[in-house]
């Protein structure tokens, strides 16, 4: 602590003095009027006399902090102003700072986010191209579940569920055999050789015979093959129920008229290759003989999508058919059920799941497509 005694002839002088000497954060300790001695002092005004202190370091950090000399005292007033402005310039400048802080972690959090968003989508992209479900189906199934969820990692159930519903809109309910009362039932099988048409007619001809008790009559148009016909003889034989085999188109009326006593009767035709217009040319002759049939074309699951495609073009003149895919015991993916069901916009009829007959043929759910792919 450092004490001083001023004299000055007023208090304001004594406080000049002060406060360029001390400066600003001195204190008065004590004032008091003083005459000076004598008897010329006795007619003098009195002086005052102001006793003031300041303590060592609040003078030194007066001075060293304004960066001024104690003497200098209009300086040293505009320098504690100045350092009070710096201060609050500081002040807002920390503010600013922290206020920024906070925006670029929202901006972070905010791209975090979106790039885990992202992430998601291009792995539920992933998963249902590797299912074989074609582009641009793929993006109308992601696009509508993130109208309907939030693409985030704690959504993950809810946007699998999403994701089969929609799959699920897709391929519709399932449409099996229509049943008609009194009129035969006339069903006919068009696809590709191969997919398993023959096989498929056998294993409902069994269950309708066998399960539903119906009376049940076969014909088959497809004599290309000895095989093919030898191969339905003997499922007419181990079912005993009729069967008819035609050489010609024309002559379906005819063996229709001879079944006509049958409930239902299931019409096996030559696939042979859809590409040959001669060929499609017979099916065509068939259908248009038929009265009222109800037709199911077959495709087996293990058929490319592009091939799919080319065999739904070349049956593009029927205009009204049922879907049936074969081996899907042998398929590894199911994305091309739905390919074809949205593209056709055709009803889905039967799966089929193996060679044995009549056991390896249930209705199409739409629940067992959703399960493979995305799986419970
Ligand atoms: P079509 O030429 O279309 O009449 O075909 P087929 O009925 O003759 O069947 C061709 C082959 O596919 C035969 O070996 C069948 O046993 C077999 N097949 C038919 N359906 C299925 C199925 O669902 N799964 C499997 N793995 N094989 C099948």
């Amino acid at each position: 602590m450092k004490i001083k005694r001023y004299i000055a002839s007023n208090s304001q002088e004594a406080m000049m003095k002060i406060r360029s000497e001390l400066g600003t954060e001195a204190v008065i300790l004590h004032t008091r009027k003083i005459k000076k001695q004598g008897f010329i002092g006795f007619f003098q005004k009195p002086l005052v006399e102001v006793v003031a202190a300041i303590d060592k370091d609040e003078e030194k950090k007066t001075y060293i902090n304004a960066g001024k000399q104690p003497t200098d005292v209009k300086r040293s007033i505009i320098s504690d102003e100045t350092s009070i402005k710096n201060n609050k310039i500081n002040e807002l400048q920390d503010q600013l700072n922290s206020i920024q802080d906070l925006i670029l972690n929202v901006i972070h959090k905010d791209k975090k986010n979106e790039d885990s968003n992202t992430k998601l989508i291009d792995e539920y992209f992933n998963m249902l191209e590797e299912n074989d479900i074609d582009k641009s189906i793929v993006n109308k199934i992601l696009n509508i579940a993130q109208k309907q969820i939030k693409f985030t990692p704690e959504n993950e159930e809810a946007i699998k569920k999403a994701i089969r519903v929609i799959i699920k809109e897709y391929l519709g309910p399932p449409s099996p055999v229509r049943d008609s009362e009194n009129l035969a039932k006339i069903i006919l099988f068009i696809g590709p050789t191969g997919v398993g048409k023959t096989t498929t007619l056998a294993k409902l001809a069994a269950q309708f015979s066998i399960k539903d008790n119906k009376s049940v009559g076969l014909i088959t148009s497809d004599t290309y093959r000895i095989a093919a016909v030898e191969q339905l003889r003997t499922y007419s034989e181990i079912l005993d129920i009729p069967l008819k085999v035609i050489y010609d188109p024309e002559e379906i009326k005819e063996a229709i008229d001879e079944l006509r006593d049958k409930e239902v009767i299931l019409i096996d035709t030559a696939g042979r290759n859809h590409k040959i217009e001669e060929q499609l040319l017979e099916t065509k002759s068939i259908i248009n003989n038929v009265p009222n049939p109800e037709i199911f074309l077959v495709i087996s699951a293990t058929t490319t999508y592009k091939d799919i495609k080319s065999i739904i073009q070349s049956y593009s003149f029927i205009e009204d058919f049922k879907l049936i895919f074969t081996k899907l015991d042998e398929s590894t993916t199911a994305g091309n059920i739905l390919n074809t069901k949205v593209m056709t916009g055709k009803d889905l009829s039967y799966f089929t799941t193996g060679q044995i007959v009549p056991d390896d043929i249930e209705i199409a759910s739409p629940e067992k497509i959703v399960d493979l792919i995305v799986g419970e």
